[in-house]
């Protein structure tokens, strides 16, 4: 009796995880001790994965044409930093406990009115207000001036290094600091793997300007991260920019947008768009008693300028490209996982195969040659022609390169494309080219 086909289903997180374990994108952090709970280790392809993501941002943003500039803060901030910035009093989420099964869940996250979501009890205790920052201490001398945090997000640093970034590379208002890094927040309920994490990683921009000319660049950053999206292989469907609602503003902030992916478990924060007034700088000025205002020579006044800013998860942002990718298509009777990735950001950009060891030598040295153009490619010789494409498709190969019995009299090889299945003759001397091509194609 013949097996029933397999039947394609739509991508849950489950099988991203499961994925991305078996094929070296992501692990549980000191995974053989049991793992650490939120806190991810990134593996070969993953690490791959996250650099075009990064290269992907930093390029969309020099596309822009404005001045912006790059640095790399640290991730140990003082106390007073934290202070002014408001983070040591104001960051922190509701904490709920479920008093029968012990259970702890972030206060906004469920309607307490209701039973326990994990036990079906309702008996809760008060609700806390939980601090999220990690704080440590920094030297010998265990006081309150050895006192430090790690920094919960990227952008105070690019604040507090505002005068000396202006002072020290001769740009004028309007210019701005991108800057991508290690975050961390001691969430109470880590959950959907990359989603939230303890540990993740952030790229932020912070824009200065005018009080003026900040709502227009508010506009004009919200459209520029949406034709990002696009740029990294994410369908308009599902993506939207979200306005918040009046009630939502921080008392700062006349306009924040969130762009909103929809996830399989709902729509949901991928990246926040702030105009932030000059709130930052004002409290860094009150706080450490130095002058960040700037003086204008139009008016002969000083001002202190305004900011906005653009803040994704690098984390959040691969996992959404997972989702985002992840197919699984009926070939045949098989079933064929793969990741629809767009060229620019898969791991590896390409597939050396030669049809039998008897191409194997010429193969290698076209594979080799792909490795000194700096490009990610692999070299597989192992099992039927099918079955190196399964390997390539399900972590997001967009194409094969296959050297046959014609390839040394027509100086020729077959090109299979990971999406469409389609296949057609290059020249070999084209190889590089073609995929140069296809990375950078809009
Ligand atoms: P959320 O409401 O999801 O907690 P947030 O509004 O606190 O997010 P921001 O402080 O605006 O998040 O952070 C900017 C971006 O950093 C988010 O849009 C998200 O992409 C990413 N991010 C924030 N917290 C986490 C986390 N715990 N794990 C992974 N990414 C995160």
């Amino acid at each position: 009796m013949s097996q029933p086909s397999p039947t394609p289903s739509p991508v849950t997180l489950e099988k991203i995880v499961s994925l991305c374990k078996r094929r070296g994108f992501v692990y549980q952090s000191a995974d053989i001790y049991g793992g650490l709970n939120g806190v991810y280790d990134i593996g070969p392809l993953g690490t791959l994965m996250k650099n075009n993501i990064r290269a992907a941002w930093l390029r969309s943003l020099k596309m822009l044409g404005l001045d912006i500039l790059q640095q790399e803060g640290s991730l140990l901030g003082p106390e007073a930093m934290w202070h002014a910035s408001g983070h040591t009093t104001n960051f922190h989420d509701p904490l709920i406990d479920c008093l029968v099964c012990k259970h702890r869940f972030r206060a906004d996250d469920i309607d307490i009115n209701k039973p326990c979501p994990h036990c079906g009890n309702k008996s809760w205790t008060e609700v806390r207000e939980f601090h999220l920052m990690f704080k440590t201490q920094v030297g010998a001398a265990a006081d309150q001036s050895s006192l430090a945090y790690l920094r919960p997000e990227t952008a105070q640093a690019i604040f507090v290094n505002f005068k000396n970034i202006m002072s020290s590379n001769r740009v004028k208002i309007p210019f701005g600091v991108a800057q991508i890094g290690k975050a961390f927040r001691n969430e109470i309920t880590p959950k959907q793997f990359l989603f939230r994490m303890r540990e993740f990683e952030q790229m932020e921009i912070e824009w200065f300007c005018t009080p003026e000319t900040a709502l227009d660049f508010f506009k004009l950053f919200s459209d520029a991260r949406i034709a990002f999206y696009a740029a990294v292989g994410i369908q308009p469907e599902h993506i939207r920019l979200r306005p918040h609602e009046a009630n939502e503003l921080s008392h700062y902030s006349s306009a924040t947008s969130d762009v909103e992916y929809q996830f399989p478990f709902g729509w949901k924060e991928l990246e926040g768009i702030a105009y932030r007034g000059n709130f930052d700088l004002t409290q860094h000025m009150k706080h450490s008693g130095k002058d960040l205002s700037v003086f204008d020579d139009a008016t002969g006044q000083s001002y202190v300028p305004h900011v906005v800013e653009c803040s994704v998860g690098v984390d959040r942002l691969f996992l959404t490209l997972l989702f985002e990718a992840y197919h699984e298509e009926l070939e045949g009777d098989d079933l064929r996982t793969v990741l629809k990735l767009h060229p620019r950001i898969a791991p590896i950009k390409a597939a050396f195969f030669p049809l039998t060891k008897a191409q194997a030598e010429p193969m290698k040295k076209i594979y080799q040659e792909m490795l000194s153009h700096g490009l990610e490619v692999q070299y597989d010789l192992s099992g039927s022609i099918g079955k190196r494409y399964r390997r390539q498709d399900e972590i997001g190969t967009p194409f094969c390169f296959t050297y046959d019995f014609e390839s040394e009299t027509d100086g020729a090889v077959t090109v299979r494309d990971r999406d469409t299945m389609q296949q057609q003759r290059i020249p070999i001397n084209q190889i590089g080219q073609f995929i140069h091509d296809k990375i950078n194609a809009k």
